[in-house]
C-alpha cells in the first residue's frame, strides 16, 4: 500500500510493500460481436492471495496507533475465507496469535490453509449456531481473555477506509497515468467495505460516477433485505446486510447467477491466463452488464478479489451448464494488458 499510510514506528509498516498497490488490468472482450473493455485490480497478487489482506493489514495498523492492539495480542476473528487466511497471515507475520471460528462445514483445504499459517481453528456446528453461534463464541472467548483483539469486519469503519485510503486512490491514479476516469465502478458485497470505501472516494472526486453493489441472483439479500439463499459465490452475500453498507449512497444493484459468474470465470482463466475465484468471474459479468447499458467507451472498474486455487473442489472446476440469460456464453475475452500501479 502507499508508505506514507502509516510511519515506519508502525508495526505494520515493514508488510507495505506486500499488499496493495496491484496491477490495474485492462481486459477487452467481444461481446455479442463487438469489442468492449473493462478495468479491473488484480488482487491475487497480494500476500496471501486476495484482496482481504488490504484490509488486514489496515486494521492492525490503525489499531497500533490506537493503541487498541499490542504485541503478542491474540487475533480472534469469525471467518470462513480470505479474511482469515489474511488475518493469519499478516498476524502471523507480526507475531500474534491468530484463532479463528468458523463453521464445520467448510471445506478441509480451508482449514488447512488455516492452519498452515499456524492460526489455531475452532470449528463450530449448526447445533451451535452456524456463522451466527460462531460470531458469539468469538465474543465470549474474547470477553473471558483480556490480551485478545477481535477486527470485527463487518462493523468496523477500519474496513471502508482500507478501500477509501488504497484501493479508490489507485484505481484513480492508474486510470489517470492512462488519460482516464473511472465513469463507473462495480464489486460484489461481501462486507461490503470495498465497493463503500472505493465508493465513497470516487464519488467526492469524480462527478457523476457511479457506484453499484453486485449480489447473486439466487441470494437477493441486498434488495430484498430478506436472509439469502444458497448460492456459490464465496465470500459475497452471507446472511444478512452488513452494517457498513449505505445503500443510500450507491447506485443500482446488479445482479448476476452464480453459473454465469463460474462460467465467466472459467473464460478468463482458459483465454487470458488470468485464473481468478468465482466472485471475480462475478465482478466482471456484472462490469460488462453495467456497461452494456452505457455508451460502449464508458470506463467501468471493478476488482478480481483472488485466485482460483482455494476452489478446486468446487463447481468452478466441473462444466457448468450454459443457461437461457447468462451473459457469458457470449463473451469471448480477447487480451489482457496489465499496467504498473503509478
Ligand atoms: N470476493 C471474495 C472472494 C471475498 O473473499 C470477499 C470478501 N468477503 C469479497 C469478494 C467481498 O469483499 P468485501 O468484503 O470488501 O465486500
Amino acid at each position: 500500500m502507499d508508505p506514507k499510510l502509516f510511519p515506519p514506528e508502525n508495526p505494520v509498516f515493514g508488510l507495505l510493500a506486500m499488499i496493495g498497490r496491484t496491477p490495474l488490468l485492462e481486459i477487452r472482450f467481444s461481446v455479442r460481436g463487438a469489442p468492449r473493455r473493462i478495468f479491473a485490480k488484480y488482487e491475487s497478487m497480494n500476500l496471501s492471495g486476495s484482496i482481504k489482506d488490504r484490509m488486514a493489514l489496515y486494521i492492525l495498523g490503525r489499531a497500533y496507533e490506537e493503541g487498541r492492539i499490542r504485541e503478542g495480542d491474540e487475533i480472534v476473528e469469525v471467518t470462513s475465507g480470505n479474511t482469515g487466511i489474511s488475518f493469519s497471515a499478516v498476524g502471523r507475520a507480526l507475531g500474534h496469535p491468530v484463532r479463528i471460528f468458523m463453521p464445520n462445514w467448510l471445506s478441509e483445504e480451508r482449514v488447512k490453509i488455516l492452519q498452515g499459517f499456524g492460526a489455531e481453528v475452532v470449528p463450530v456446528a449448526k447445533e451451535d449456531g452456524g456463522f451466527l453461534g460462531a460470531i458469539r463464541l468469538a465474543e465470549e472467548w474474547a470477553s473471558r481473555n483480556d490480551r485478545t483483539f477481535l477486527p470485527k469486519q463487518f462493523s468496523t469503519d477500519w474496513n471502508v477506509e482500507a478501500h477509501y485510503r488504497g484501493t479508490g486512490p489507485e484505481i484513480l491514479d492508474g486510470l489517470r497515468s492512462l488519460g482516464l476516469r473511472p465513469d463507473a465502478f462495480v464489486a460484489g458485497v461481501g462486507t461490503g467495505g470495498t465497493v463503500m470505501g472505493v465508493g465513497r472516494f470516487l464519488k467526492e472526486r469524480v462527478e457523476g460516477v457511479k457506484i453499484h453493489p453486485m449480489e447473486p441472483s439466487n441470494s437477493p439479500v441486498l434488495s430484498t433485505g430478506r436472509k439469502g439463499g444458497v448460492h456459490r459465490i464465496q465470500g459475497i452475500s452471507d446472511e444478512f446486510v452488513p452494517e457498513i453498507v449505505k445503500l443510500e449512497e450507491l447506485d443500482e444493484i446488479v445482479s448476476v447467477a452464480d453459473g454465469d459468474a463460474i462460467l465467466m470465470a472459467q473464460r478468463l482463466s482458459r483465454f487470458l491466463g488470468l485464473a481468478v475465484g468465482i466472485s471475480s468471474g462475478a465482478n466482471v459479468c456484472a462490469a460488462l452488464k453495467v456497461l452494456e447499458e452505457q455508451d460502449p467507451e464508458t470506463i467501468v472498474v471493478t476488482v478480481l478479489p483472488d485466485s482460483n486455487k482455494k476452489y478446486l473442489s468446487t463447481d468452478l472446476f466441473s462444466d457448468e451448464p450454459e443457461r437461457s440469460g447468462y451473459l457469458s456464453p457470449h463473451v469471448r475475452p480477447k487480451r489482457v494488458r496489465a499496467f504498473r500501479c503509478p
